[in-house]
C-alpha cells in the first residue's frame, strides 16, 4: 500500500512539472534581460554521418506540387508578406535551371517566402542546395535558410559540413529547441533533401497546448528528430512561446546574412 502511494505521488509530481511547463514559459516575456547568445549550446556535438548515394523523390500521386522547378510553380504557390505592413506580393525568388534561390534583394522583391495555401499536419519533401562560398562565411552565416512549419516553427537550413555553430542551431536542429541527432551533411555544391513529418497541435480554450506539435525529419535519409516534442515558437532571442495559432503556411527562410542564399527544387507536401 505504501509502495502505491509512493509511486502515486511520483506520478503526480511528474504530471504537475508537466501540466506547469507551457504555463510558465507562456508567462515568460521574450528575452526581457537576455542576449542571443543565452539560448545557445555548443555541446555534445552530434555525430558526423555520410549519407548514402542522392536519391530525388518525385511526388507521389495525391501531393501537392509546391515548386516543380518553374517560375509558375513559384508563383502560383509562394508569395512574400511584408513582416510590417502585411502587404502580400508574388514571390520573386530567382528562378533558374529548375531551381529557385534565395533573393536576399529585399528592395526588389526579395525575402521569406510563404505557401499561399495554409496547412494542418503534413509530410513535406524539399531539396536544396548550399553554394560553395568563400570560407569567411562561418557558423550561422554559411547557408542559413530555414523551413518555418505552420510559420511558427523552424527546423534549420545550413551549411554545417565542417562549419561549427551551436548544436541547437544545426543543420536539422529544432532552431534553438533541439539539436539534431547527427550530422548528415553534404558537401556545399552538392544536393540535399529533407523529408518532414510534421503534426499540428491541439490547443485548448485558454491557448495553452492541448497537445503539443511533434516533427520528424529526415536528412539525407539519415533521421535527425525523432518525433521530437516542439516546445514552443522559434525565437530567435529568448524562449519558445506558446501561441494559439489554427493551420498555417510553410515559410522558406530568407536570412538577412551577406553570404550567398541557398537554392531549392523539387518541394511537394502530402496533407496528413
Ligand atoms: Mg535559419
Amino acid at each position: 500500500m505504501k509502495k502505491i502511494f509512493v509511486l502515486g505521488m511520483v506520478a503526480m509530481a511528474c504530471s504537475v512539472t508537466f501540466a506547469q511547463q507551457p504555463q510558465d514559459v507562456r508567462n515568460d516575456k521574450i528575452g526581457v534581460g537576455m542576449t542571443p547568445t543565452m539560448s545557445e549550446y555548443w555541446s555534445p556535438k552530434p555525430k558526423v554521418v555520410t549519407p548514402g548515394d542522392q536519391a530525388t523523390a518525385g511526388a507521389p500521386s495525391d501531393a501537392i506540387v509546391l515548386f516543380d522547378g518553374t517560375e509558375k510553380s513559384m508563383t502560383d504557390n509562394w508569395v512574400t508578406v511584408n513582416a510590417r505592413t502585411k502587404e502580400v506580393n508574388p514571390a520573386k525568388w530567382i528562378v533558374k535551371d529548375g531551381v529557385m534561390t534565395v533573393n536576399k534583394d529585399y528592395k526588389n522583391g526579395g525575402g521569406d517566402i510563404q505557401t499561399k495555401e495554409e496547412f494542418g499536419s503534413y509530410q513535406l519533401h524539399l531539396e536544396w542546395c548550399v553554394p560553395e562560398m568563400d570560407p569567411k562565411f562561418t557558423s550561422q552565416i554559411r547557408g542559413n535558410s530555414g523551413v518555418y512549419n505552420q510559420n511558427m516553427y523552424e527546423v534549420q537550413v545550413l551549411d554545417c559540413y565542417n562549419n561549427d555553430t551551436y548544436v541547437n542551431g544545426m543543420t536539422g536542429s529544432i532552431y534553438k529547441q533541439t539539436p539534431p541527432l547527427a550530422n548528415a551533411m553534404r558537401k556545399p555544391g552538392e544536393w540535399q533533401y529533407y523529408d518532414i513529418i510534421y503534426s499540428a497541435p491541439v490547443f485548448n480554450a485558454d491557448g495553452t497546448y492541448k497537445v503539443r506539435p511533434y516533427i520528424t525529419v529526415i536528412h539525407n535519409g539519415v533521421v535527425l528528430q525523432n518525433h521530437t516534442e516542439i516546445l514552443g515558437t522559434t525565437e530567435y532571442i529568448g524562449f519558445p512561446q506558446v501561441k494559439a495559432h489554427g493551420d498555417g503556411p510553410i515559410l522558406l527562410q530568407c536570412h538577412g546574412d551577406p553570404s550567398p542564399g541557398i537554392s531549392f527544387r523539387n518541394i511537394w507536401i502530402r496533407k496528413m
